[in-house]
């Protein structure tokens, strides 16, 4: 996996090889986020319902069936595992689903059943004695909507006369097409070309948009008047679905344009906290490497019951790190910023799979991705910010965990110098708790 240099001792890092500062573009996190998921994610906050208009009846329902789908339907929902629907999706559903159509613009963080909310309205719309395009569902990028493509797929699999197209690079089709596909998941500009210069579908036949990852596509140049421009050649009646994972003023702005008169349902992020964690740190030998990887070794079949990630600060002593544990017979996996999409991709889901019970990674994984199913965090190097402070923000978004119903973590920090010393008692009293002492030479101390 990825390009190791191997050997043995480890140089010190240079700037130009500490990734710490590498930053994924929000597209790829989203995507990433989505690989790593194993679950919804648990949700303590109270749903925030906003209607424009007061006399649009609002349902809530607390089960699949309420919601009187095709039994095929239901049964591909089923299939997924799903049991009950989420928090968002218990309003969003009946909502989405109801006669007359109603317009929705949902925020709530990824892993809180958006899409599957969406995907699920999307195929029940489907009027399948028409052999045209009559839904609509924009992503940011590629990867994106080959995501969501695959929930389709998967849940639409006892509704084998529902045909879904991708409009995404790659896919070309032949001059005069007329595509009979009844739902087009595609990228802004390739829709347009479909739609526009080629003709290939009618947008005044859309009955359902749906624009996913908002936020996505206006961090991204030029999606957003391609959205618009998309979305003025939609017929009046037709249903506008919106969707994000963050709610800024341009969210807003971008949502007010696109969906007219909606019913605003919103979910507050829940926080992280060390709250369950207990957290140890271990004395390594000053500025001796291969000291803490004996420290790691001494905890592997402890760190091994669960998952876990080792926290590295520099790709160089990840790659390092990753290479000797292999050497040595153990499974490991790494992420790390020298890695294309597609290779993260492969690595996150083998890692989800549990294939693999140890990933090592830089920073690059640190921001933006939650990893929640993760219940030993490593750090081989603290967290610090340029001026060498302890980052405590990055701190806990490795080791803090959401929600409380008895989510249990351990994290371990190693200490090789005075100065991760200072680091570690830096965090100690930001998040007033205690880091306890660890000896690794009897790792049946930890709890
Ligand atoms: P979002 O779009 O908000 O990120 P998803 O729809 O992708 O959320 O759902 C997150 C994860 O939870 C996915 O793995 C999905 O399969 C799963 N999931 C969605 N809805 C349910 C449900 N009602 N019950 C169980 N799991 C669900």
């Amino acid at each position: 996996v990825g390009t190791m240099g191997i050997s043995d001792k480890v140089p010190l890092p240079t700037d130009s090889e500490d990734d710490s500062k590498d930053e994924i573009p929000v597209a790829e996190k989203s995507l990433l986020q989505k690989i790593i998921r194993k679950g919804l994610v648990e949700t303590t906050k109270p749903l925030d319902i906003q209607r424009k208009n007061p006399n649009s009846p609002l349902y809530s329902v607390k089960t699949f069936e309420a919601l009187h789908l095709k039994p095929e339907l239901l049964k591909g929902v089923y299939d997924m595992g799903f049991n009950t629907p989420s928090k968002i999706q218990e309003t969003a559903l009946p909502t989405l689903l109801a006669d007359p159509p109603q317009n929705m613009i949902a925020q709530s963080q990824s892993g809180t059943g958006k899409t599957a909310a969406f995907v699920l309205a999307m195929l029940s719309r489907v009027d399948v004695t028409k052999n045209y395009p009559q839904v609509l569902c924009l992503s940011p990028t590629y990867e994106l909507a080959i995501q969501t493509g695959e929930v389709a797929a998967k849940m639409s699999k006892h509704c084998p006369e529902i045909k879904i197209k991708y409009a995404v690079r790659g896919e070309d089709l032949q001059r005069g097409t007329k595509l009979s596909d009844h739902i087009i998941i595609g990228t802004p500009g390739k829709v347009l070309d479909w739609a526009i210069k080629f003709k290939f579908f009618d947008l005044k036949k859309i009955s359902v948009f749906v624009l996913d990852e908002a936020d996505v596509m206006i961090a991204t140049q030029g999606h957003q008047d391609q959205c618009i421009r998309i979305h003025k050649l939609l017929p009046q009646n037709c249903q506008m679905m919106f969707f994000s994972a963050t709610y800024e003023t341009e969210v807003m702005e971008f949502a007010e344009i696109i969906v007219s008169n909606p019913i605003i349902i919103k979910l507050l992020k829940e926080e992280e906290s060390l709250d369950n964690i207990k957290q140890y740190y271990v004395k390594c030998k000053d500025g001796d490497i291969d000291d803490k990887y004996q420290a790691i070794t001494n905890i592997y079949g402890v760190i091994t019951i669960g998952q876990a990630i080792i926290f590295c600060h520099t790709r160089k002593t990840a790659n390092w790190l990753a290479n000797k544990m292999q050497k040595d017979g153990h499974t490991v996996a790494i992420l790390s910023g020298d890695l294309t999409v597609n290779d993260r991709i492969v690595v996150l889901d083998r890692f989800r799979e549990g294939l693999e019970k140890v990933l090592i990674t830089t920073n690059v994984l640190a921001r933006g991705i939650d990893v929640e199913q993760v219940t030993i965090v490593v750090n081989f190097d603290l967290p610090m910010d340029q001026n060498r402070k302890a980052d405590c923000e990055t701190y806990l978004h490795r080791i803090g965990r959401t929600g409380r119903f008895g989510k249990s973590g351990i994290a371990i920090n190693l200490i090789d110098s005075p100065h991760s010393m200072q680091l570690c008692r830096e965090i100690e009293r930001h998040f007033k708790k205690k880091i306890h002492f660890l000896n690794t030479e009897d790792p049946d101390e930890i709890e």
